[in-house]
């Protein structure tokens, strides 16, 4: 599945521009929209271009993609100016994940508390 797009799957949709999204970062492999359903007053996800359903399909390959996720998630949270942010990702059905290709979530703009789990 490298390099891949999955022609069912919503957020390659969205990669592709046939599902619209409110777009808020972009690079070469990388992608960030507002999330349809904001649980924060900022509340985005930052997707890779390519399809990889969940974390547990990452490989050694993946090192860039996976690094690219986060330091995006800092630069987003930068650009927005938030103080303090949480960066999560829902991995596998029984870790919440609903949306199968990998994204992270980036929530803020009011101090976050609560339980992760
Ligand atoms: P997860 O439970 O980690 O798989 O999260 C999936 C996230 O995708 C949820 O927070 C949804 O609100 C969000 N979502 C679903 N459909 C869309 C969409 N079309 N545009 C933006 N966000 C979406
Ligand atoms: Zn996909």
């Amino acid at each position: 599945m490298n390099g891949s797009t999955d022609p069912n799957c919503l957020f390659c949709k969205i990669v592709a521009g046939e599902i619209p999204s409110e777009r808020i970062y972009e690079s070469e492999t990388l992608l960030a929209f507002k999330d349809i359903h904001p649980q924060a007053p900022f509340h985005c996800l930052v997707i890779p271009k390519v399809h990889r359903a969940t974390l547990k399909d990452l490989g050694e390959h993946d090192q860039n993609l996976a690094g690219g996720l986060l330091l995006a998630a800092k630069y987003i949270a930068a650009e927005q100016g938030l103080p303090g942010y949480r960066v999560a990702m829902n991995v596998g059905r029984e870790g919440g994940q609903v949306i199968f290709h990998v994204h992270l979530h980036v929530l803020g703009g009011r101090p976050l508390k609560g339980e992760l789990g």
